[in-house]
């Protein structure tokens, strides 16, 4: 950044000084220009007052010395004298720019250039009261000569500049890049203030996404642990009622009870690996999921079907009202979104409640309540059940079988689909989840 900043503020500067001395010369050579005329003006005036043809060869002569030529041509364009070559000899100079204008307006001037690019040859004719038109012409040089001339002590000064400029670039671009610097040295440190206001929006964005990937890195390591710890646990009671049978220390019917154990946690621990595969899963975001048109209230109905016996078992009556609704959704996320919240609400619940699951369409959206009359979530954990391996009561969960995983498949569920979710717990009384799907 330093080094693009620098090359442009040094390309910028050659640029401006290289336009600039353009422009000077350009302005330099005008001024010359309108100089070499006055001058040639003057003589060529102070010339026309020799009425004697002799006085002019004279002074003419005169003027060679200073390399200027005088040239008298009549009216038909002949040329009557020359003080360089012979006159006789010489074409009509009738045609002659300076000649023209001299003759129609009384002075007449023209520049041309003469054989070599760095020389001019400048005109200046004045017509005499006879009618013939007296000329004096001098070299002088060219704008090419004059900015080759000058070149040298611009080329001098240009480079003078360019070190100078370069001097500057790299002192203003460290001056300009040290609080950026400074600020990626201590992006922990808790000090919002920078020098360029402009940063902040962008610095507080960076801070932030810092944090999220500590703390996302904090979160996978403590699911690691978490994943080992409940891994650990049905397979200790595994390895124990095997060894047990393995021993031959179990009569005829532990054995079978230890088997129902073995049966028992080995299906907990197909749970566990089941909802770990799913929740990495939902988490690769690269995976394109496909999207269709839902029934939400129908999904609903098939949920609320299939769960009927699970919550006769456990004493508690489940029905869902409201209307057709659709959303565009996954159709298995969404599935397996009312399977986690219904289940949840049947087993956090008391003997006798009830859960109602509604879906209804609310200013162009559509909702869903799952309710329930059971144990509910005390306020300080409210915020942490949707975390992987979250449980309010590690037992109770436990002892129906929850691993933590449902609420976490949950929260995933909705991000994808752009659906928002709201809470609502009272210990004793129960709990009510919403899911509000846009459009
Ligand atoms: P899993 O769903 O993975 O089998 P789980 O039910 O324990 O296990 P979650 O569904 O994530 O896990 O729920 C996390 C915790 O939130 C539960 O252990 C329970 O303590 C609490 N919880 C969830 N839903 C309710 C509810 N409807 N009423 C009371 N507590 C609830
Ligand atoms: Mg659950």
């Amino acid at each position: 950044m330093k080094k693009k900043i620098n090359r442009k503020l040094v390309l910028i500067a050659t640029l401006a000084i290289f336009f600039t001395m353009l422009l000077i010369t350009v302005v330099y050579y005008d001024l010359f220009r309108g100089q070499v005329f006055e001058d040639l003006r003057a003589y060529t005036m102070i010339l026309t007052e020799y009425e004697d043809m002799s006085q002019i060869r004279e002074v003419s002569d005169k003027l060679e010395e200073y390399e200027m030529r005088v040239t008298l041509v009549g009216e038909d364009g002949k040329v009557l004298f020359d003080s360089e070559a012979d006159s006789a000899s010489m074409e009509n100079h009738g045609e002659r720019p300076e000649i023209v204008e001299a003759m129609e307006t009384g002075e007449g001037q023209a520049v041309r250039n003469s054989e070599t690019l760095s020389e001019n040859t400048f005109y200046y004719a004045v017509r005499l009261e006879n009618g013939s038109v007296l000329r004096i012409a001098k070299d002088a040089g060219s704008i090419y000569s004059i900015f080759g001339r000058a070149l040298p002590s611009l080329f001098m000064v240009l480079l003078a500049l360019i070190v100078l400029c370069m001097v500057l670039a790299h002192y203003l671009t460290s001056k300009l890049i040290a609080p950026i610097e400074r600020l990626a040295e201590n992006l922990d440190e808790s000090n919002d203030g920078t020098d360029y206001e402009e940063l902040t929006p962008f610095i507080s964005m960076i801070k932030e996404q810092h944090e999220d990937i500590m703390k996302n890195a904090r979160m996978r390591q403590e699911f690691t642990a978490n994943v080992s710890h409940e891994l650990k646990t049905p397979l200790t009671s595994i390895s124990g009622y095997a060894e047990l049978i393995e021993t031959g220390m179990a009569s005829e019917e532990d054995v079978v009870r230890f088997a129902h154990g073995i049966h028992s946690s080995a299906n907990r621990l197909l749970t566990l690996i089941n909802d770990i595969i799913r929740l990495s899963e939902l988490d690769g975001t690269e995976e394109e999921v496909s999207f269709e048109r839902l029934n939400l209230y129908q999904l609903a109905d098939t949920c609320v079907e299939m769960l009927a016996l699970n919550a006769e078992k456990h004493k508690v009556t489940i029905r869902l009202s409201g209307t057709e609704c659709y959303i565009t959704g996954n159709k298995q996320m969404i599935e397996e979104l009312l399977y986690n919240l219904c289940d949840n609400a049947i087993r956090y619940n008391n003997e006798g409640g009830s859960v109602s699951v509604e879906v209804y369409p609310k200013h162009g959206q559509t909702v869903l309540t799952v309710k329930d009359t059971g144990i509910g979530i005390p306020k300080e954990h409210q915020e942490r059940i949707f975390e992987r391996f979250y449980r309010v009561d590690k037992s109770r969960s436990k002892s129906t079988g929850g691993t933590g995983l449902g609420l976490a498949i949950v929260k995933h569920i909705i991000a994808k689909h752009n659906a928002k979710m709201e809470l609502a717990s009272e210990v004793g009384k129960g709990t009510t989840i919403t899911v509000i799907f846009m459009g």
